[in-house]
């Protein structure tokens, strides 16, 4: 390990299958979350489903507690772009909502997060949402053995231009995971390629890109946790925590492991 690799932790493969595990528990999560997104439900709602879905798991809510973070998931509507708290915001046709969800099993966590329209919207949220998305998958496609931390964030920046005027957000970035929720390496959106930590067995990451539909810029709202773009443009967020294995590639957060996404990018599926 060189000085650049100081602080990564490198999971056994039992300690990846808790992880898969956490990773299955934050998945159902959303999924079940997707269910419910509708015109007329509060955000707070949402957030009480999640933490019944996660509970009834036997396992504990990361973001609960994080440094005083009021809730289970975080919820960001329209120009949000992370780190939305729930509450009495009520849902109404056309809004866009990101929802960013952890577990803990067994002391191993699992991060995500998905975007998900309340209803139709025009073409260009639809647009912002396939490429933020994609632009993760191509990420997590770009990370091989030997490859290092920052080919994941070449790929997903490439992905992003390649589409047009979109906005990448840079002050938040992806991170390692494992027995914390966020730990070293950061995993930036943008950036060029083969450099950061090697990418070996027992690493795990959590690939975030928070793309918008006009500025990188973000602002702080004065709960000191809503992250919002500073010219109102709509925002998307997806997220998976995934690991490679002398096998090939798991995405612990997907229901399938990845392998759908994977196959269709020419990745080979790690997963057990
Ligand atoms: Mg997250
Ligand atoms: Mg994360």
């Amino acid at each position: 390990m060189g000085l650049l690799d100081r602080g990564v932790e490198i999971k056994t493969p039992e300690q990846i299958d808790a992880m898969r595990r956490a990773g299955l528990v934050v998945g159902r999560t959303l999924e079940l979350l997707r269910g419910h997104v509708r015109a007329g439900i509060t955000t707070a709602e949402l957030d009480g489903i999640a933490e019944d879905s996660i509970r009834s798991a036997g396992a504990t809510p990361s973001f609960l507690g994080y440094h005083g973070f009021p809730a289970t998931i975080c919820t960001s509507v329209n120009d949000e772009v992370v780190h939305g708290i729930p509450g009495e915001r009520v849902l109404a046709e056309g809004d866009l909502v990101s929802i960013d969800c952890g577990a803990i099993v067994d002391g191993w966590h699992g991060d995500s997060a998905i975007t998900v329209s309340v209803g139709p919207v025009p073409a260009e949220v639809e647009a912002l949402m396939a490429v933020t998305e994609q632009a993760m998958w191509r990420g997590i496609a770009a990370a091989h053995l030997g490859g290092r931390v920052t080919d994941i964030s070449h790929a997903v920046e490439q992905h992003v231009r390649a589409q047009g005027g979109f906005g990448i957000v840079e002050d938040y970035t992806g991170h390692g995971i494992g027995s914390a929720m966020h730990q070293p390496p950061d995993v930036p959106n943008f950036g060029r390629a083969g450099k950061g930590p090697r990418l070996v067995p027992g690493l795990a990451l959590a690939v975030e890109p928070m793309i918008t539909l006009g500025t990188q810029e973000t602002d702080l709202l004065a709960d000191d946790w809503t992250v919002v773009s500073t010219d109102g443009s709509w925002a998307a967020h997806f997220e998976h925590t995934f690991t490679i294995t002398p096998e090939g590639t798991w995405v612990l957060t997907a229901l399938d492991g990845g392998e759908q996404q994977l196959s269709e990018l020419g990745v080979k599926f790690g997963g057990r």
